[in-house]
């Protein structure tokens, strides 16, 4: 059998691997490109295949970057079955009306600077309308549980530990009458990380395809960065100023909820009043709570079968442009949680206008901020930002902490890989270009697999 490498090789985004099996084609994860210009213009071409002639999709979480391209794939010509687990078909419409929504914003304001130009208006790469015909395409399945495509073909989800439904998929197919099994990992989580169980230890494969995305890096522990993020917000609380966290919808803002809460019941936080200022971040952590069944022992007690406790903080969801504004008209010593991750679009930039000029304020950055976007210049010491075209001083206290990450580490990552027997051939993906080679070498060098790290579009005989 074949596998093409569509996305996130040698690269973060745009997951997507195509198998060409003797009875199907098969994609796995169809991601969307995200990050630098060029790698963005690669959802605008056509697909390396015709849509038409894939049999079923099958996705590994709901996450933008590894089911963003699926509108499209439909819009194209797609008509076979879509599978994920049951929480991911549940986040996966709310995920992608939100990213529909995106593109026809940016089309629309496209459309105006090409029209002053006297050029032809763009389109959207897909609308909300495309996005919401998704659902009708998609078929929840359980973890663990072993799905026939074929008398040859089957294929399992295991728990990934990634974010909330996040699997890594077991494919067995059947070829001249052997039976190979290739395993892809999808995003991997840390052990211990909060809500979600740990990673299922698969147990042998013939071929393994890895992220690798932090390939090259160890964490800070968990109750460390815990203590980072509890100081930072005590210290801002004694100046009484509003603490800022600029956050992703899905998957940081329930881990920081959830820290957030167990801090507080515990003693080691008081009087907290939460603001959830994301309609994209309220709907996800709605549909995490439909699914106490993917929490790990310690989530399920403190989020389903806690008491009502005076400790525990006061959570505020604004689902309104209005309540968002009214924010600031009434917080003081409040944590406002509100997207976009890197400043870049969203209601974090309402908030950062309000409060960054406040030497009582704070602002804590939980995930990577790319280079040239607000949060970098933030993160990186300016004195001075633009935030809607007005330049506002930077005086609130910034804090950076790293330790938040939903993806395993280095080591966790060769832990993972080196409970499969059977000396598997192995892939390295969704990583960048010098952390997956990195990541190959510490696979070489651990293991003596055999170790590939695919170009984009690359294809391979397995
Ligand atoms: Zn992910
Ligand atoms: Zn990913």
């Amino acid at each position: 059998m074949k596998i093409e490498f569509l996305g996130a090789a040698r690269c973060v985004t745009g997951s997507s691997y195509l198998l060409h099996l003797p009875e199907m084609k098969i994609l796995v994860d169809c991601g969307l490109f995200q990050g630098r210009r060029e790698l963005e213009d690669r959802n605008y071409g056509p697909f390396p295949f015709d849509p038409s002639d894939i049999d079923y999709l099958i996705i590994t979480h709901a996450h933008i970057d590894h089911l963003g391209l699926l509108p499209k794939l439909i819009k194209d010509g797609f008509k076979g079955k879509v599978f994920a687990t049951r929480a991911t078909v549940d986040l996966s419409p709310v995920m992608l009306m939100d990213a529909g929504h995106i593109q026809e914003t940016e089309a629309a304001w496209k459309t105006k600077k090409a029209l002053r130009t006297g050029k032809k208006p763009v389109e959207p790469l897909y609308t909300m309308a495309d996005a919401e015909l998704c659902k009708g395409y998609m078929e929840g399945v359980a973890y663990d549980e072993f799905i026939p495509l074929s008398g040859k073909i089957r294929f399992r989800f295991r728990d990934a530990g990634h974010i909330l439904g996040s699997a890594s998929l077991e494919l067995w197919v059947e070829e001249y009458g052997k039976v190979k099994k290739i395993i892809f990992s999808g995003d991997l989580g840390s052990k211990g990380h909060p809500i979600v169980k740990d990673p299922a230890h698969i147990e042998e494969a013939d071929v393994v395809l890895i992220e690798s995305t932090y390939g090259n890096r160890l964490h800070k522990g968990i109750k460390e960065t815990e203590d980072e993020l509890i100081a930072a917000i005590s210290e801002t609380q004694k100046k009484g100023g509003n603490v800022l966290i600029p956050s992703f919808a899905l998957g940081r803002t329930q881990d920081i909820l959830f820290f957030l809460n167990r801090a507080s019941r515990a003693g080691r936080l008081s009087n907290l009043t939460v603001y959830v200022d994301s309609p994209l971040a309220i709907a996800a952590t709605e549909i995490y709570l439909m699914h106490p069944d993917c929490f790990d022992k310690e989530a399920y007690e403190l989020i389903i079968k806690a008491k009502p406790s005076k400790n525990a903080p006061k959570l505020i969801f604004t689902q309104t442009a209005e309540e968002s504004m009214e924010i600031n008209k009434r917080a003081k010593g409040a944590v406002i949680i509100a997207g976009s991750g890197m400043c870049e679009a969203g209601r974090i930039r309402h908030h950062l206008k309000h409060n960054l000029w406040k030497e009582e304020a704070s602002i804590i950055f939980v995930g990577y901020q790319a280079e040239g976007t607000l949060g970098r210049r933030i993160v990186d010491g300016a004195r001075m930002v633009r935030v809607f075209g007005e330049e506002i001083a930077v005086k609130a206290r910034v804090y950076t902490i790293g330790g938040l990450s939903a993806h395993a580490d280095r080591d966790e990552l060769l832990d993972w890989l080196g409970r499969i027997k059977g000396n598997p051939e192995i892939f390295v993906v969704h990583g960048e270009e010098e952390t997956s080679f990195k990541f190959a070498d510490e696979i070489i060098d651990r293991f003596g697999y055999r170790v590939h790290v695919p170009k984009w579009r690359e294809a391979f005989e397995v």
